[in-house]
Order: structure tokens, then C-alpha cells, then sequence
């Protein structure tokens, strides 16, 4: 009998804002979830695929191969499905690979997108899984160099990933577990920094599991740190017969190292994520600019009607001189309206007037204009001594809606 021994260390790196990267330590199963997503759904895509997987794997009975692989479906339909019941996390996805203990001492990986699984095995270091991305398909294909591949602009670009379809593809790999060998599972934020060399370097210089995660973890960080790392350690030992089958090595960076021994307790938190607010800032700034926009037409309107109904001008009706309350000749839609007619014809006054009275005599108030019309008949039978005798009063006051 073989038993595992475990290590592992998380971090989110020096440039990303949250780690998006989830790990797994539990009985006789391992692994790492990559999350990505925009706002918090990347972190939720690997957790529920993380939870998922670890639930899913039935443990009862001797385990296979195809224990895994159905978790591994699982956890993929567990994130489709979140993401369907929240608009706010679609298109998230998450990467994952993941290693179990399955009968006849023999090792069962499964792998969903670009996170790595290594062996280490008499010293040297070997890829196991391969890469779901763009880059390193072409790289399978011989269209360019794995140094190429290095510093290639597209090589975030996946093509596989957890929980963006309701079923997905999932790469199987066997390896018998011989005591001795160590297996490294990681997120791309440790190949991304840390060469292949390096990592054997350091693995074979750090048996212990947990100082070998830490050192790698702490080497991508020392790099660039530019992604989430994480690393899981996975050391393959004869059973010594006293219960050590699964041992977490001593955890020793608390802070960061989201080591789940009983993932059950913490999935299911993100259903009760709080949901943005119905009205974002955008409608209330539309409903606000709305609002300013109707007010300044108000008062404009208002202004119109103010200007055009404030004044007082003397015109003719005819023969017959009249008093309108307006504009002459009106303002937009607003006309003058008939305020009142005197009891004054033309033939009062002198004709030198009758073409301001035509184009309308224009008066602050009703007052002033009646004083302007008795003016005109006072002038002319000043001059002309003769005519009927000037009235100071209406005859009628004809209010008028025009
Ligand atoms: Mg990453």
C-alpha cells in the first residue's frame, strides 16, 4: 500500500486585485481550480467547482478512473448551472486538474484548461497534462516554438475551460503511484514566472511538501507575480501503517493558503451573493439629466408666456382705438388679446399718430396706455379747438381671450 502526503500554498500575486485560484487538500483527492470571470465571478467559478468536484467524488467502494471523471463532469455542470441562475456571473469559467488515489495503487489526473499537473519522478520534472490554450495547441501542432510559445501575446487565450458549457470534454492520464515520485499541481500564475528547471531545482532540493509549495509560490511571486500561484504538492509514500494515508504537511502561511479539509462548509455561501442594485448609477444620471432637461423647457416656457402676455400697447380695431394686452403682432403662439376699446375713433386724433397706432403703441401697463390715448385726443383738440370732448374713461371694459 502507497499513502499521499500533501503540501500546498496559495497567493495572489503582485498584480491581480483578488486570488481567483482555488485549491483542494482532502481524503485520497487533490486539486486546483483556476477561476476567470469578470467582478467576483472567477472566485465564484472555481470554488463551486472545487466544492463540486470534492462532493461528487464518491468514495464508497474501490474507487476508478471514472470516479473522477465524473466528478470532474460534476463540477462543471455545478458552474453551468450557477452561472444560468446568476446573469451577473455568465461566461465565468474555471480551470481544473485534479489527482486522485484510485485503486491498484495507481493514480488518476483529469485536467480542464491550461493549470498543470508535474511528476517528479528520479529527479526529473515532466508535464503530464496538456495545456487547453491557443499557444500550446500550436505548439502540439509544430506551427511555433515552445520558446515561441513563451512570450506569445495570445497565450491566455483558452480553449477549454470548466462551466462555459453544459458538458465539457475531460482529459484522463494514469500513473502508477511508486513511492519516491511527487506530483505538482498548479495554476499557470507558477509557469508563468518559474521555468521547468527552476521548479525541478527546487523540488529536488525541498522534500517536504509544504516548504516545496511555499518556496515555488514565494519563487513566482519573486518573478513578477503577475497571476494568482498556486501549488499543491502531492508526495507518494510507502503506508507506514499508522493512519498516515492522507496527511496535509504542516500549513504554515494561513493567511493565504485556502487549505480545505471539509470544503462542504464553504460552496454554498456564494448563492446568497448579494445582487446589484436594480437602478445603477447610469439610470438615475438619464433620470436626473431628464429631469433638469424638462425644467429649463418649463422655465423657458414659462418666460415666453411672461414676455408675451406682460405688456400693454394701443392699436386699432378698424376705426375704433383699443387697448390689447400682448405683443404687437404676437409672440411664437401667444397673441394679443383685446384688453379694451375706448370710446375714441381715427378722427380724434391727429393723423401724424395713425401709423404708430397701426404698428401697435406699445405701454408698460393698461394705466399708461389709456393715459398715452387721452394724450392724443387732448393734442388734437389743442390744435384744433374743435371735435367731441375728450372721455377719460372706457366705455367698456372688454376682456378678451382673444
Ligand atoms: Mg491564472
Amino acid at each position: 500500500m502507497i499513502s499521499l502526503r500533501a503540501g500546498a500554498a496559495t497567493d495572489v500575486g503582485l498584480v491581480r486585485a483578488n486570488n481567483q485560484d482555488q485549491l483542494l487538500v482532502a481524503d485520497r483527492l487533490y486539486a486546483v481550480a483556476d477561476g476567470m470571470g469578470g467582478h467576483a465571478a472567477g472566485e465564484v467559478a472555481s470554488a463551486v467547482a472545487i466544492e463540486a468536484l470534492d462532493h461528487g467524488f464518491v468514495r464508497s467502494g474501490s474507487l476508478t478512473p471514472d470516479n473522477l471523471i465524473e466528478a470532474a463532469r460534476t463540477a462543471n455542470r455545478a458552474v453551468w448551472e450557477e452561472a444560468e441562475a446568476n446573469p451577473e456571473m455568465r461566461g465565468m469559467g474555471t480551470t481544473l486538474v485534479a489527482l486522485a488515489q484510485v485503486e491498484g495503487d495507481q493514480l488518476a489526473i483529469v485536467n480542464i484548461g491550461d493549470s498543470r499537473l508535474y511528476a517528479f519522478h528520479d529527479g526529473e520534472l515532466r508535464q503530464v497534462t496538456l495545456d487547453h490554450n491557443l499557444v500550446a495547441e500550436l505548439v502540439a501542432q509544430g506551427r511555433i516554438s515552445k520558446e515561441e510559445a513563451e512570450f506569445h501575446p495570445r497565450r491566455n487565450i483558452m480553449t477549454r475551460a470548466l462551466g462555459v458549457e453544459p458538458e465539457v470534454p475531460v482529459d484522463l492520464f494514469v500513473e502508477p503511484a511508486r513511492p519516491g515520485d511527487r506530483y505538482l499541481l498548479c495554476s499557470d500564475g507558477l509557469p508563468r514566472e518559474v521555468s521547468d528547471d527552476l521548479i525541478a531545482a527546487i523540488l529536488r532540493r525541498l522534500a517536504d511538501p509544504q516548504q516545496a509549495a511555499k518556496e515555488l509560490v514565494n519563487e513566482a511571486k519573486n518573478r513578477g507575480g503577475n497571476d494568482n500561484i498556486t501549488v499543491v504538492i502531492v508526495n507518494v509514500t510507502e503506508d507506514s501503517g499508522v493512519g498516515e494515508d492522507t496527511q496535509l504537511a504542516d500549513v504554515v502561511e494561513p493567511a493565504e493558503a485556502k487549505v480545505e479539509k471539509a470544503p462542504a462548509k464553504t460552496g454554498r455561501r456564494f448563492r446568497r451573493r448579494p445582487r446589484p442594485p436594480t437602478a445603477s448609477p447610469v439610470t438615475l444620471r438619464v433620470v436626473a439629466f431628464i429631469l433638469v432637461l424638462l425644467m429649463i423647457l418649463g422655465l423657458g416656457a414659462f418666460g415666453v408666456v411672461w414676455y408675451a402676455r406682460s405688456g400693454y400697447f394701443v392699436g386699432l380695431q378698424g376705426s375704433k382705438i383699443v387697448i390689447y394686452q400682448g405683443r404687437p403682432g404676437g409672440v411664437l403662439w401667444m397673441k394679443p388679446t383685446l384688453k379694451e376699446a375706448t370710446s375714441h375713433t381715427t378722427s380724434d386724433v391727429l393723423s401724424v399718430h395713425l401709423q404708430s397706432l397701426q404698428d401697435g403703441q406699445q405701454e408698460p401697463s393698461l394705466a399708461a396706455a389709456r393715459a398715452f390715448v387721452q394724450r392724443l385726443v387732448a393734442e388734437r383738440q389743442e390744435i384744433l379747438g374743435t371735435g367731441s370732448p375728450p372721455t377719460s374713461a372706457p366705455n367698456t371694459a372688454t376682456a378678451s381671450t382673444g
